[in-house]
């Protein structure tokens, strides 16, 4: 019930703000549909859709078939897809839902994310996603990630699907700022899982924003599987090439 009432307000503000049914979310211009974006700006949104990691998702260079994430790491998810290239416009845009109160453009994103869905046959029981710690979410109003599942499962028809899974115990810095390794130690054990949803034997899909080395998807992943969750595939709006001076700066 207060999931509805979050997004209904998210809605009514944006149609406050927005009189004009359908505007590109990077210019402004009015646009006739739902993409989101006007015919100028869609020619400059990157997706991911070069050679990717067959793991992960996400965008490589050369001839190995897995990014170095996934050779090295301990990978919990099963697999993880991404749609877009975390450049541009779509960088610019996904700031704007995070930090700046452009919650609405959770919505547009969402249908990106159904026609991933369907691309690649995804097959979830639940729809989860990262948690927010409540002070976070008191300041920004609403967990974007959050948002986004809810618009995913509305647009499927499947809104009994979107659950709270995973609760946040712990503040966490924001991972934006935090080199490799130091991703992967701010987010330990900062989830739990919400004694109250039952991931035991079901397929777990995890939604978020931005995926750029895959810690976050991760953690979610060890801990749902951990609850008994038989598999866990990620789904991100965009994800960050491999770089790999993200390892020493
Ligand atoms: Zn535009
Ligand atoms: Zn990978």
């Amino acid at each position: 019930m207060r999931k509805k009432i979050i997004k209904r307000a998210v809605d009514a503000i944006a149609e406050s703000i927005a009189p004009v049914k359908f505007r590109c979310i990077n210019c402004g211009r009015d646009i006739f549909d739902e993409t989101g974006f006007c015919e100028e700006c869609i020619k400059k949104v990157v997706f991911n859709n070069g050679k990717t990691c067959k793991r992960c998702g996400v965008g490589i260079d050369g001839a190995e078939d897995y990014c170095g994430n996934c050779t090295f790491d301990k990978i919990y998810f099963d697999r993880s897809f991404a749609v877009f290239s975390y450049e541009g416009i779509i960088q610019h845009a996904i700031l704007e839902m995070k930090f700046n109160n452009k919650g609405r453009y959770a919505k547009v994103f969402a249908r990106y994310l159904v026609f991933m869905a369907v691309k690649q046959n995804i097959e979830f029981d639940i729809v989860c996603y990262p948690p927010m710690s409540a002070r976070s979410k008191r300041e920004r109003h609403y967990n974007q990630s959050e948002l986004l599942a809810e618009y995913f499962c509305d647009i499927l028809d499947r809104n009994d699907c979107c659950v709270d899974a995973l609760v946040k115990v712990r503040e966490t810095e924001r991972q934006e700022q935090l080199n490799k390794q130091d991703r992967k130690v701010n987010l330990k054990g900062s989830y739990k899982i919400n004694p109250q949803i039952d991931v035991k034997g079901k397929r777990v899909l995890v939604i978020d924003d931005v995926k750029t080395t895959g810690a976050t998807v991760n953690e979610c992943a060890k801990v749902l599987k951990k609850a008994g969750a038989v598999s866990v595939t990620g789904l991100t709006v965009s994800a960050r090439k491999e770089r790999f001076d993200y390892e020493t700066n």
